[in-house]
């Protein structure tokens, strides 16, 4: 996609993405992550060709497939596979015959082998005889992923194909997913607005905010490099603390952080993620570390599962106290009003300038 730009109801003042490039590599799992109406599903419809290109280019295999005012190869003869959130089988076919269908070009005998084939990679080949009624809403939802990679797209559009899903049942069919991706080998654009689940389908995530793609990498990329504020707490809850810097860094009631080449007297925003805080409990902390010991204290202690949460209240040199939120891996349930000490993993601190808009 170059320098895509769509309005609906040729609003032009208005846009629902804009500013657009994206590419999708062979064999590689693209996510377009975002909150619900920043143009997700748009662009997604744009490379399907289900919307004709308003301003730019889509272009597939060096091909250009949809151009503004130029050109628009109908969604049936670009080789893309689609899934959406309810992808409607047909239901007076069965199984098998819903996913050979779409497969006219092969011979009979080698449209049943394509099919069956996908259906046990999917571990649906029990149903192949079934008809769709008779499905759960995760089944079917395998189902129309196996109808969508029959005819071997060279590019999958997948629009939250597991959000109507619940939990456990959706680990397990994003697992599937993402191996027969990988296994077929074609491209995947998917759409999601959680941010666990882009991580772990994705080998890059664009991540959008109100049509515009802010941040794309790899999801160690965003996570660890976040650009904008916005990307820090999109992958979850932060501690958000102001501050001045002053010779290339901010002094904060959790300790300094480094905010090299910002100028002295810059007003920043310093992001801790709660995994960043290492919290220890005075009794196991070396001694050496007693001397500059704030007198931080604990709040409340919260068992989660993997982690624990701890509210502490930190004490900064000149008296404030702040409330934050430390996640501690495993059981770790120190009593309310225990002295703490606080160590900073500076890797999961983010400086930001402070600007009108953020
Ligand atoms: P997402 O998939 O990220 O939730 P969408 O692409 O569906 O976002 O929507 C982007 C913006 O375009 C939203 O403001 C939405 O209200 C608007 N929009 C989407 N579809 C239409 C439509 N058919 N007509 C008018 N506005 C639309
Ligand atoms: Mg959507």
């Amino acid at each position: 996609m170059r320098n895509i730009r769509h309005s609906y109801d040729g609003d032009s003042d208005h846009s629902a993405v804009e500013h657009v490039d994206l590419e999708v590599y062979q064999g590689e799992v693209v996510c377009l992550l975002g909150p619900s109406g920043c143009g997700k599903t748009t662009l997604l419809r744009i490379v399907a060709g289900l919307e004709r290109v308003q301003q730019g280019s889509v272009t597939l295999n060096g091909k250009v497939v949809g151009q503004a005012g130029m050109r628009h190869l109908p969604p049936e003869k670009r080789n893309v596979g689609l899934a959406f959130q309810e992808s409607a089988l047909f239901p007076h076919l069965s199984v098998l015959e819903n996913v050979v269908f779409g497969l006219e070009s092969l011979p009979a005998r080698e449209r049943k082998q394509r099919a069956m084939s996908l259906l046990e990679q999917l571990g649906m080949e029990r149903f192949a005889q079934e008809y769709p009624h008779t499905l759960s809403g995760g089944q079917q939802q395998r189902v129309a992923l196996a109808r969508a990679l029959a005819p071997s797209p060279q590019l999958m559009l997948l629009d939250e194909p597991f959000s109507s899903l619940d939990a456990r049942l959706r680990d397990q069919i994003r697992d599937d997913t993402l191996h027969v991706l990988k296994d077929v080998g074609a491209g995947a654009l998917l759409v999601t607005h959680d941010p666990e689940e882009a991580m772990f389908m994705a080998d890059r995530i664009a991540l959008m905010r109100e049509g515009r793609i802010v941040q794309i990498g790899t999801p160690q990329e965003l996570y660890c490099t976040p650009n904008d504020p916005f990307v820090v707490r999109f992958f979850g809850e932060v501690n958000e603390l102001s501050g001045v810097v002053w010779q290339g860094r901010v002094i904060t009631p959790v300790g300094e952080v480094d905010a090299r080449g910002l100028e002295d007297g810059t007003l920043v925003r310093v992001m801790v993620r709660p995994e960043a805080l290492c919290v220890k409990t005075l009794d196991q902390a070396p001694a050496s570390d007693h001397a500059d010991e704030r007198n931080s204290h604990v709040l409340m202690a919260r068992l989660l599962g993997r982690t624990s949460l701890v509210h502490i209240c930190a004490h900064g040199d000149d008296g404030d106290e702040t409330h934050m939120h430390a996640r501690v891996p495993g059981v770790f349930l120190p009593c309310e009003g225990q002295p703490i000490s606080l160590d900073l993993d500076c890797s999961q601190v983010f400086v930001f300038p402070v600007e009108e808009s953020s």
